[in-house]
């Protein structure tokens, strides 16, 4: 475990407390606020409760019984409303809370660089650090508990010795038992008491530091083991046919060493609370002798006895949960501070400032220049010095062997990557200059792997929560929804599956790519780009959807990227794509007359799945 320094310890605390505000507004000082009221009300009972045993032992005054009898009441009676209500409150934030915890990661992963969302190493962080926090609170949910306890503490703590200093203050008449030395034995008892049992917390964090270590591991170990291999179906007949059930037997004797160790740890952990248990007696037993024989002495009466043996008490569980709270606050401080490090993960993307110029006639011409690109944490250029220029309301394919980088190259047409050399330009002006929300505006894409997601049909075509419903409706039919949106039980208002509602509606894989179709029909871009939707189709299947989609397309650039050569053969222009460059390009006729291109090769291996529609 790295040590901390107790003022960088502060600085993550109250960065901590920043987020916390800002994330989940008022759980803190609720919690504060409830466990000020809820150390304070004991020490208010002790005080009245000494008070009435000293009169019900000394004078006998009834009106005095009675007005203490009637203030402890009357104060339980409101500390007892005010708790209720203030932990009613806290209750539902903090359940509310590991929700507002899932905004900060989302938030985080939103504003990340997309290529930092595909590198491992900081996903991996991520994980680690929410995994952590959601699995033992680690971190964030450890502060919220936290600040629980350091009030608790400090309030013990402080009433506690403002309460106990008449237990030194008075006089017994014995100068032995009078001697101030007794108040520093007894206070050195107290502050042994809470030290032991601080070096077992110590020792317990330390343990459980190395279990939050191995947590991604074993979560995954869990998953892969729990979930995938024998209870995904899919996977059931590999795991039969090559026995792979032995393989993972070996893998499991890995998680079964690693619960040998941890037996291990766990009895060494037990040790010490042990001996601390013991140290606590002792000095405890010190304590309450010193009050017992000061009372006999005549220092003061037997309610006074009540009140200090209960103080002493507290004072002593004060400094333990203190102690505690601090070597815990040195475990959420490094939790704190690896969620801080992914928080600060900076974006390393040129974020330009000039706008996007809102064009009618859509006269934005886009410009591959000299563009090679290689992927971060890769020896080689997936894209070498691509030229390529659209021209506006022209029908682009884009076409290839698999891996010969036509999707990378739509990558970094909408700008998910900036190219390591060369340029691309909009209007003559390199696209890293514009706003970036701006830029990405002008692109409607439909990937192969598009998602939608478990929210109302209509605000998935529109991508927002509010929509122009006539639109929605259009851009489904056009995208050859229609028949399948008079089915819809609740027209646009249908939940697509059932994560949030019951009668969510299950959608096939081809009614899946309509909706994505009228996605980017809806939102009316000025370049619309299908890379490959519809790869799960046949070729044929796909070229007639291709062929369907770009009628309704109209004056749109569109751009279409296929491996099957079929589909696109409608297109005015067609780039040939080979081990990430552009190899040719023309229309369909001109480059299946050139014998020697790599398009003719393509088109005749490629022809035996559509010689009937050639
Ligand atoms: P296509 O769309 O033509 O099938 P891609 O553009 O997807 O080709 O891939 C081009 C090359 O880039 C392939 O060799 C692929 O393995 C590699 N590649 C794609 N994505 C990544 C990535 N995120 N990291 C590293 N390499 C990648």
């Amino acid at each position: 475990m790295n040590k901390m320094s107790i003022r960088k310890r502060f600085a993550v605390t109250v960065r901590g407390f920043g987020i916390l505000k800002k994330y989940c507004p008022g759980l803190v000082q609720g919690k504060a606020l409830y466990e000020s009221i809820n150390s304070l009300q004991p020490f208010v009972t002790v005080w009245i409760s000494a008070r009435i045993i000293n009169e019900l032992s000394a004078q006998q005054r009834i009106k005095n019984i009675v007005g203490y009898v009637v203030g402890i009441v009357l104060i339980n009676f409101v500390c007892a409303v005010l708790k209720n209500s203030i932990n009613r409150v806290c209750n539902e934030k903090e359940t509310q809370m590991w929700n507002w915890f899932g905004k900060i990661f989302s938030d985080k992963q939103m504003s990340l660089d997309f290529e930092d969302l595909e590198n491992a190493k900081i996903q991996h962080q991520k994980q680690e650090v929410e995994e952590n926090l959601y699995m033992f609170g680690n971190g964030l949910a450890q502060l919220v508990w936290g600040t629980s306890g350091l009030v608790r503490a400090s309030m013990n703590i402080l009433t506690s010795l403002t309460m106990i200093a008449t237990l030194f203050l008075s006089k017994s008449g014995n100068t032995s038992i009078d001697n101030p030395i007794w108040s520093i034995i007894i206070l050195l008892c107290i502050v042994l008491g809470g030290l032991s049992n601080s070096k077992a917390t110590v020792k317990e964090n330390k343990v459980f530091m190395k279990w939050c270590k191995d947590t991604v591991w074993f979560n995954r170990t869990f998953m892969f083991f729990g979930r995938e291999l024998y209870m995904n179906p899919e996977k059931a007949k590999d795991v039969r046919i090559y026995k792979q059930n032995t393989i993972a037997a070996k893998a499991l004797d890995k998680l079964i060493e690693r619960d040998k160790e941890n037996q291990a740890d766990i009895f060494k952990m037990s040790i010490s609370p042990a001996i601390a248990c013991v140290i606590i007696g002792l000095a405890n037993t010190v304590c309450y002798l010193f009050v017992a024989i000061k009372a006999f002495f005549g220092a003061f009466g037997v309610g006074s006895v009540v009140q200090y043996i209960a103080v002493l008490q507290r004072l002593g569980d004060g400094l333990q949960e203190l102690m505690f709270i601090l070597s815990d606050n040195e475990v959420y401080c490094i939790h704190l501070q690896k969620l801080f490090d992914y928080l600060d993960i900076p974006n390393h993307m040129y974020q330009g400032s000039l706008t996007i110029e809102k064009r009618d006639d859509n006269e934005y011409y886009v410009e591959f220049h000299n563009v090679s690109f290689r992927y971060p944490n890769t020896d080689h250029d997936v894209l070498k010095r691509v030229n390529i220029k659209f021209k506006v309301g022209e029908k682009l394919a884009v076409v290839g062997m698999n891996g010969s980088g036509k999707t990378t190259f739509i990558k970094l047409l909408c700008r998910l990557y900036d190219p390591t050399e060369g340029e691309i330009l909009l209007n003559g002006v390199d696209i890293r200059k514009y706003n970036y929300d701006e830029y990405r505006s002008i692109f409607s894409m439909v990937f192969q792997d598009f998602q939608l997601f478990s929210f109302s049909l209509g605000q998935n075509v529109a991508a927002s929560v509010n929509y122009d419903a006539n639109r929605v409706k259009t851009c489904l039919e056009k995208a050859g929804f229609g028949n399948r949106l008079k089915e819809m039980p609740q027209g646009l208002d249908t939940c697509l599956y059932k994560d949030f509602e019951e009668n969510g509606v299950e959608i096939s894989g081809g009614e899946a790519q309509n909706i994505a179709l009228a996605r980017a029909l809806y939102k009316n871009s000025p370049f619309i780009v299908l890379d490959e939707p519809t790869a799960a189709l046949d070729p044929i299947a796909e070229a007639e959807v291709y062929s369907n989609f770009n009628k309704i397309v109209g004056d749109k650039t569109a751009i279409y990227i296929s491996h099957r050569l079929s589909s696109c053969r409608f297109c005015d222009e067609i780039a040939v794509f080979d081990n990430g460059q552009i190899v040719q390009q023309g229309s369909h006729d001109e480059l299946v007359a050139d014998e020697n291109g790599k398009y003719h090769e393509l088109w005749y291996a490629q022809a035996q799945y559509y010689t009937e529609k050639s």
